[in-house]
């Protein structure tokens, strides 16, 4: 197996964000330029683990692991670079040429001709052609009407890239000049089958929506016939289950959610992708919704590794709000670690699309902040449907059922609040309420501390990982060091400045390394970026060294004043043998040449260091 050329790393380290992969396994918060989390390879509680986009690479200040893309994978799946730098190039849209790929292993050969990567490449070449026909054909000129008749604008049709399958099947033979693989168009699922073996295309006629994988990349479509539905045809028609989509786990827009939710902590849940489209013609970017089926618990967890928070957002009538209790029981059942759930009710009977058109946008984007409510209130809401509270025993049942609820909280102040909530409106005694509550819980075994609130410090320090190293305090001659090297890296004039310095060396060995390292890494490419040298570096703690460096907080011009105060702190630190050592060199090398007057200007200095050398020697000794 050949080594895979420089370039092709670069090229496919660079296709990809380093935030949009890691986001898939860590939940990152916006901080400063770059983005936090909590760091996947050390147990912390409070977040350490950095992620510069500008510079493509991650660090952690708790355990110092840091790397680019690649050595993330690597580091958290525990596998060869090759096979990270396949995973990159896949998500990517991109090949690794086969003659680098490792054959040995058994499913090695299935992933070098990577069947998914060429089914994603032919949903996106299938989702550009029905956008063409949408946007600049005569036969997309009706669904183009009836989608701005539906207040689709030329920039929605063009963030969802939205397109048209025209009656004339022309699918099949546009994809057939780019695949002749029978039967890889027919996992595809973008054709169906003739009872004769032939395929033909199986969206037609109808508006075409893409949906999307966590990576942005089309795994399926979902087609809207436009205008009145015929009988017989279903009104929406989605993609089957193929080998790269799963209805179970996909949610419309979560590419674009999760990343919006970086700034507003929190994803909007929506029953049906016309409802995200239309929170996001409002601003609402971060909404997302099931793929024609109720939330599963896959999406449960996906969105739970994505975010903290997320808002409910259904229809307010009674199917609407049984939905809404069985997300909430599905978001239970899964507990995703710290997850709050807040609802959004609805009007009954609208739905989000419904409510914009008939309120516009900035009433939508109130309604959503001004109606969020706990799911308590929801259920405190939701208990009394059906139930006239105007009679007794269905007052009372209704009361029960509220408290028994109220037992599970986990604050008694919360518990307190709903109280007093409930003795206002039904004009009861709060101490009654109150005594009633703590009966319950007695009954339900509920100790004052509820169960829910299980968090104890002292477990979760038995599993912490052993950090690569840990991170010390570093002296003022490292930090010149890490200065230095920063400079150097990103200033070209600072690099040629300090190489041009006569027998220039770093005090500590690993700075000496990097910097050995660096120059070898600049001949080969000429420029220099963070995520490219981490490449070069063969050692952990070499990365991590390189991370720390990328980390400091410095301005970017420098004054040349400086760098010679870092290089003289820096060169006193050299112990003065090798100073010695390597003056006696130049000295010999100046005389060989017939340098005299260089010779003797050197032959001075030493002097004054052997001098110096045997003052220290005596203070020793004293
Ligand atoms: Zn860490």
């Amino acid at each position: 197996m050949a080594r895979i050329p420089s370039e092709v790393i670069d090229q496919i380290r660079n296709s990809v964000d380093i935030s949009d992969v890691i986001g898939h396994y860590v939940q990152l918060h916006q901080s400063g330029k770059g983005f936090v989390g909590l760091c996947p390879f050390h147990e912390e509680r409070t977040p350490s683990f950095n992620v510069n986009v500008q510079k493509q690479f991650y660090y952690c200040f708790g355990c110092g692991r840091g790397g680019n893309v690649f050595q993330f994978l690597m580091e958290l799946k525990h596998i060869p670079f090759t096979e990270a730098v396949e995973e990159v190039a896949q998500l990517a849209n991109m090949e690794v040429p086969s003659q680098y790929l490792d054959n040995n292993g058994k499913d090695n050969k299935q992933k070098s001709d990577t069947p998914n990567g060429k089914l994603m490449m032919m949903h996106e070449e299938a989702a550009k052609l029905y956008h063409h026909v949408l946007l600049n054909t005569p036969a997309g000129a009706q669904a183009l009407k009836y989608l701005k008749g539906r207040g689709m604008t030329d920039e929605l049709i063009n963030d969802f890239n939205l397109g048209f399958a025209p009656e004339q099947r022309i699918l099949k033979p546009f994809l057939t000049q780019k695949v002749n693989d029978y039967q890889l168009l027919r996992k595809s699922g973008l054709f169906v089958e003739n009872n004769d073996g032939n395929l033909r295309d199986r969206f037609v006629g109808r508006v075409m929506y893409p949906l999307r994988n966590q990576y942005g990349r089309v795994i399926g479509f979902s087609g809207r016939v436009i205008g009145k539905v015929p009988e017989g045809t279903p009104k929406y028609l989605n993609s089957p289950e193929t080998p790269i989509f799963n209805k179970r786990r996909t949610l419309f827009n979560f590419n674009v959610a999760r990343k919006e939710a970086r700034q507003t902590s929190k994803i909007y849940l929506f029953e049906g992708f016309m409802d995200v489209i239309s929170a996001y013609a409002t601003g609402v970017k971060n909404g997302v919704a099931s793929m024609g089926t109720s939330l599963t618990e896959e999406q449960v967890a996906v969105l739970g590794r994505a975010v903290n928070q997320v808002d409910i957002c259904y229809d307010g009538d009674s199917a609407g709000q049984n939905a809404i209790d069985r997300a909430i029981t599905l978001f239970r059942d899964h507990k995703p670690r710290g997850m709050q759930l807040r609802v959004v009710q609805l009007p009954a009977g609208v739905d989000p699309d419904e409510y914009v058109q008939q309120n516009g946008a900035s009433q939508f984007n109130k309604y959503l902040v001004d109606q969020e409510e706990t799911v308590v209130d929801f259920y405190l809401r939701f208990y009394r449907m059906n139930k006239n509270l105007n009679n007794q025993n269905e007052l009372i049942s209704y009361l029960e059922q509220s408290l028994k609820l109220l037992a599970t909280l986990p604050s008694s102040l919360e518990q307190d609040m709903y109280l007093t909530k409930l003795a206002k409106e039904f004009e009861l005694d709060k101490t009654t309420l109150k005594s009633q509550l703590a009966e319950i819980s007695h009954r339900l075994g509920i100790k004052e501390r509820s169960p829910l609130r299980s968090d104890t410090p002292g477990q979760a320090q038995s599993i912490v990982s052993h950090p690569v190293q840990q991170q010390k305090k570093v002296n003022r001659t490292e930090l010149a060091e890490q200065l230095l090297l920063r400079y150097m890296f990103h200033d070209q004039e600072v690099w040629d400045h300090v190489t041009a310095i006569n027998n220039f060396h770093f005090a500590h060995e690993r700075y000496q390394t990097l910097y050995l390292l660096a120059e070898g890494y600049f001949s080969e490419h000429g420029e220099y970026s963070a995520a490219g040298l981490m490449d070069y570096l063969k050692e952990d703690s070499l990365r991590s060294t390189l991370g720390q460096i990328e980390q400091l907080n410095v301005d970017e011009g420098v004054e040349m004043q400086l760098i010679d105060d870092c290089v003289q702190l820096i060169q006193k630190q050299i112990p003065l043998s090798q100073k010695i050592k390597e003056l006696q060199s130049q000295i010999r090398e100046a005389s060989s040449l017939n340098n005299n007057e260089l010779a003797t200007q050197l032959t001075m200095e030493l002097i004054k260091l052997l001098k110096k050398q045997q003052e220290l020697k005596a203070e020793e000794t004293n």
